[in-house]
């Protein structure tokens, strides 16, 4: 069986951890992939919060959304995800946020994520991620300010205290000379709940939802929006 990309594996541990009417953030949502795929598993009663900070990136994703019929289970946000709390309602807790960092696939390369909001972003998700749910970050390390940021990401991730929460790092070891890396963070408190057997499927979204969702999350009142 060839090894999924790193990308696949995390989109295969969104589709493991979030049921029908979950609260998802998609704290990068470039060319809106990721946020898609969110708004997929959380069905037509969940919501997806999605940030990025380039206009271009949320039309591009808001094309994609309406293409799919999806649109109305997301809320793309033009603002930097160090601010995503503000957005969530008191009380609301989403079970899963997703960081793939880095610059806009196919737009200006310079504008890329920095470790001076990556870190407060990552700290705020880590707060507001429900027990049991998971944060997945891809980090890159092909430019000077990836490499930057990953070793500020990685030095936080691995000196997250064992009670806060499990931390998991998968990278390639021998295919490249700078691979990305994947880390999982599942805040403590409570078990993931796997929907499908570890590894077991070959695509995640072509998977059927099997799960209800046992005590959804106020997340109908997001504050800062309509
Ligand atoms: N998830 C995307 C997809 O499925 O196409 C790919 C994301 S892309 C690698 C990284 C995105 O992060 C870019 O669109 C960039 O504009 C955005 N970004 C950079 N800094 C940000 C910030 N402070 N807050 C939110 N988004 C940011």
């Amino acid at each position: 069986m060839p090894l999924p990309l790193l990308v696949n594996l995390a989109a295969e541990w969104a589709m493991r951890v979030l049921v029908e009417g979950d609260l998802a953030i998609d704290a990068t949502v470039g060319n809106g992939h990721d946020t898609a795929r969110l708004a997929r598993l959380v069905g037509p009663a969940g919501r997806v919060l999605g940030f990025d900070i380039q206009p271009e990136a949320l039309d591009r994703a808001r094309k994609k959304l309406q293409a799919e019929g999806l649109v109305d289970r997301v809320h793309l946000i033009l603002d930097s995800h160090e601010n995503l709390a503000e957005w969530v309602a008191p009380g609301a807790r989403p079970r899963l946020a997703v960081f793939n960092l880095g610059y806009l696939p196919g737009g200006d390369e310079k504008i890329s994520t920095r470790p001076g909001s990556t870190l407060p972003a990552l700290k705020a998700a880590l707060d507001l991620v429900m027990p049991g749910g998971l944060l997945i970050v891809i980090v890159y390390t092909t430019s000077e300010t990836g490499r930057a940021e990953a070793q500020l990401v990685l030095e936080w991730a691995r000196t997250i205290s064992p009670t806060r929460a499990d931390v998991m790092r998968i990278e390639p070891l021998n295919t490249r000379e700078s691979p990305p890396t994947l880390l999982l963070i599942e805040p403590r408190g409570g078990a993931i709940r796997l929907k499908t057997p570890p590894l077991a499927s070959s695509h995640p979204d072509g998977q059927p939802l099997t799960e209800v969702n046992g005590g959804p999350d106020d997340h109908a009142r997001q504050s800062r929006l309509p």
